[in-house]
């Protein structure tokens, strides 16, 4: 006897670097209209890196007591830019002690509390919002959000802006490769859904060929947005922050390597290896099995 074809095209996608959970799933993962797509993470490597330090003038602090301020304040995240500062203050030999409190806020940052300091890290407040002699929205650094396309972060010490943390992340070499093929065998172009700046955001889409940008969103706009789309949406997302959007999409797949815990649970499929080619492979497939159902 031979195999059902659905379940042929899960051993199938499992050659091409895709772990789908089952056979329902592997049904659902071809009947989207619309993909969406996370930034950080999956269009990208989701190993960003500190590229510059800049300490706002008149906060006593120089760039290695703004980096060893922030990482001390980021030690206990996840969170791919948490990750990158701790490392950069690593690198300039600085010694590193947990926070006396943490607190992760999803989408926005940091807050923690340092030699009795409450210290935050995390996204600009938006363009207009900024307080007085603050560091208003997308970038801030005036050129280096608008040009580079770089992610802003902003240090604050008991409500006062004490300087910037600018950071730059790398394409995935496969992204618009990627995009391209997701565009031809969808109803809609590919959605870019991220909570980093629109500037960060639109580099990475035009980089990777994406039209429909959606920035600055929290984790729960995220899920509005899948929602909005109003078809049927396949999430590709890390899960970090992005749980909740795979969650109700329509189908969804996990980053493996880069992909936070909950995301695998929650998500239809794995991308084993963070191949993004694999996901139009995926869709391909199921419709080639879907058809054969019939
Ligand atoms: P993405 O949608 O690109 O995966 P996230 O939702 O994880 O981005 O984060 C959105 C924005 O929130 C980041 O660009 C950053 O400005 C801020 N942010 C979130 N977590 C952190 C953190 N741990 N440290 C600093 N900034 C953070
Ligand atoms: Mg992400």
């Amino acid at each position: 006897a031979t195999m059902p074809p659905l379940l042929s095209a899960v051993a199938n996608a499992g050659r091409h670097g895709v772990l789908v959970k089952s056979a329902v799933a592997m049904e659902q993962l071809g009947a989207v209209d619309v993909v969406a797509l996370d930034k950080t993470g999956t269009l990208t490597e989701g190993t960003p890196e500190v590229v510059s330090v800049l300490p706002a003038p008149g906060s006593g602090l120089d760039e290695t007591g703004l980096l060893a301020l922030a990482a001390v304040a980021e030690y206990a995240s996840e969170h791919p830019l948490a990750r990158a500062i701790v490392a950069a203050a690593g690198e300039r030999g600085v010694r590193l002690v947990p926070a006396e409190k943490f607190a992760a806020r999803p989408g926005v940052g940091v807050e923690a509390v340092v030699e009795g300091a409450v210290v935050t890290v995390g996204r600009p407040p938006a363009p207009g919002t900024a307080p007085e002699g603050g560091v208003d929205g997308d970038g801030g650094v005036d050129g280096v959000d608008g040009e580079g396309g770089a992610t802003t972060v902003l240090v604050t010490r008991d409500g006062v802006p004490v300087g910037t943390l600018v950071l730059t992340d790398r394409l995935r070499p496969e992204a618009p490769a990627a995009v391209a093929a997701l565009t031809a065998l969808t109803t809609a172009p590919p959605v870019l859904l991220t909570g980093d700046q629109p500037g960060a955001a639109a580099r990475v889409a035009e980089a990777t060929g994406v039209t429909d940008v959606r920035a600055g969103l929290l984790p729960e706009e995220k899920v509005t947005a899948v929602k909005g789309l109003g078809t049927r949406v396949l999430f590709v997302g890390d899960g970090v922050n992005d749980a909740p959007a795979l969650a109700v999409a329509h189908a969804g797949i996990a980053m493996g390597r880069a992909g936070a815990d909950l995301a695998l649970e929650t998500a239809d499929a794995v991308l084993v290896r963070d191949d993004l080619t694999a996901v139009p492979a995926a869709i391909r497939l199921s419709r080639t099995a879907r058809r054969l159902v019939r």
